[in-house]
């Protein structure tokens, strides 16, 4: 054995870091303060069905693959992947829909006949971005190693593209404006606005009519349990209801954390606590640390609102349907029993909200947008007899996952990605290490995922 390693919350993030570390030699022990492990990509059973509480598609299964291989597990023999043949359509009124389905010939025909003149534009740009895709994507896999590092390998003629923001790539397309707020769905649906968001963001066609987005049979908390049965198998102590109250410190040293009056001794502590609440609030930085002034200026990104349904579904409701509109955030009915015979009969209604909006209106201005949103028609259609079975509104999704104040950690804005997120190696101690979406430049489970692995092998290289 090396020594011990804590992990701090078992988010995939913290899974991944603590199977990581024990793969290493470590005797490893991995606090969560919830009673159940998987953090925002865990979910619950209602009424005898299984809903995912946070992520419901994956956009980066290479990633996900690559992070499992790296823990010693292959994706495909845990998960049985499902291939979304139409992973989304977006709706706005008075304009036809955009269809984006796996085929890229099927998608080009469809946007021909809906927007005459865009097939080709379109297709140029998918071309465009698959060849980026396959110089940028070594990048989401490997610790930020500044803007040397994110220009070799041939990256420098991608300079121009990574300096930009999301939308005047998209709109450097000269494709009509829904399809633009298509291929820009994912910052919709974080309400982000397109010209904050990072350029990568518009790799997302490339996943899409490539190697295709996915989600999970049974739900994608089926990957929390295969990292959880990984993580006994190796031997993790799993202490499920452990809330670390502090990282203990002793000038740069990190000695090990307390949980209430009890304290655990430490060789290295990962953390896959949100990354401000980590350098704020766990390590107690003192006044001649002026760390936490600069992070909790950062913009915060909301998990926003969700209603979890029990409905009868008809056949042709497609597996996730955008809504926007001009006058709020856009909203998203998600059905996964479109392609699940395990979901059949559950669907969600989610909308993003503002995280300064959702501070300032509170927990009931955030319950009457979602009592507003479930009486709005547009997303009835097709849905019989609904039943709403469980509902979260920001304050509720940060009490019950410990968030910082009530956000998923800071949002990635184009800058903040370019400036490298919060590194993995901390500098208010030299074994103090963090992982998680904080530290990666995406939300994404498979970025979660891959944090963890790069974290652990920050603090136990070799
Ligand atoms: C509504 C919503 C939709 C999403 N959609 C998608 C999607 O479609 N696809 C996708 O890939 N991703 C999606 N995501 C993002 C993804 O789910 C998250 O980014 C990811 O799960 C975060 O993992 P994490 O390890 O960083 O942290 P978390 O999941 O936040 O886990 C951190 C854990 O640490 C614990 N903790 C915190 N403080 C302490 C403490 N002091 N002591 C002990 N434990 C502590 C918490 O209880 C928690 O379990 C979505 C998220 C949300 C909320």
């Amino acid at each position: 054995m090396n020594g011990t390693s804590v992990v701090v919350g078992g988010g995939v993030g913290g899974l991944c870091a603590a199977l990581a570390l024990r793969r290493r030699g470590e005797r490893v022990i991995l606090l969560e303060a919830r009673d159940t492990f998987g953090g925002l990509a865990g979910g619950f059973v209602a009424q005898g069905r299984w809903h995912d509480g946070g992520p419901y598609i994956l956009l980066d299964l290479p990633g996900l693959r690559w992070a499992f291989e790296r823990l010693g597990l292959v994706l495909d023999e845990q998960l049985e992947l499902l291939l979304l043949e139409e992973p989304y359509r977006v709706q706005r009124e008075g304009v036809p829909d955009v269809v984006i389905r796996h085929s890229l010939d099927q998608t080009v025909d469809g946007l021909q006949a809906a927007f005459p003149g865009s097939g080709e534009a379109y297709r140029a740009f998918v071309r465009d971005v698959t060849e980026r895709y396959d110089r940028l994507a070594p990048l989401q896999r490997s610790t930020f190693a500044g803007p040397m590092g994110l220009l070799g390998g041939g990256r420098w003629r991608d300079a121009r593209f990574l300096l930009r923001g999301l939308g005047p790539v998209l709109r450097s397309t000269g494709l009509p404006e829904p399809i633009v707020d298509a291929l820009g769905i994912w910052t919709h649906i974080a309400d982000q606005p397109l010209d904050a968001a990072p350029a990568p963001m518009a790799l997302v066609p490339a996943i899409v009519h490539g190697i295709g987005a996915y989600t999970v049979r049974g739900g994608l908390g089926r990957i929390v349990d295969a990292l959880v049965a990984a993580c006994e198998r190796a031997g993790v102590e799993l202490r499920p209801g452990s809330k670390v109250d502090r990282i203990v410190r002793d000038g740069d040293a990190v000695l090990g954390v307390e949980v209430g009056e009890r304290r655990i001794a430490a060789d290295r502590v990962v953390s896959d606590a949100p990354g401000i609440s980590t350098l704020t609030e766990l390590v107690r930085p003192g006044p001649e640390e002026p760390v936490a002034e600069r992070l909790r200026a950062l913009p915060l990104q909301s998990p926003g609102v969700a209603a979890y349904l029990h409905a009868d579904i008809d056949a042709d409701v497609p597996f996730l349907r955008f809504r926007l509109v001009d006058d709020g955030p856009c909203r998203v009915l998600l059905s996964p029993g479109a392609v699940d015979d395990l979901r059949r009969g559950t669907a969600r209604l989610v909308a993003p909200v503002s995280h300064t909006w959702a501070e300032r209106v509170g927990e009931s201005g955030t319950d009457a947008f979602l009592d507003g949103l479930l009486m709005e028609r547009w997303w009835h259609s097709g849905v019989h007899g609904v039943e709403v079975v469980a509902r979260r509104v920001p304050r509720e999704w940060g009490r019950a996952f410990h968030l910082y104040r009530d956000s998923m950690n800071p949002t990635m804005t184009a800058s903040f990605m370019r400036k490298g997120r919060l590194p993995h190696r901390t500098d208010v101690a030299r074994n103090l290490f963090q992982c998680g979406s904080s530290t990666h430049p995406g939300q994404w489970v498979s970025f979660c995922a891959i944090s963890g692995v790069l974290a652990a092998e920050q603090a136990l290289p070799g």
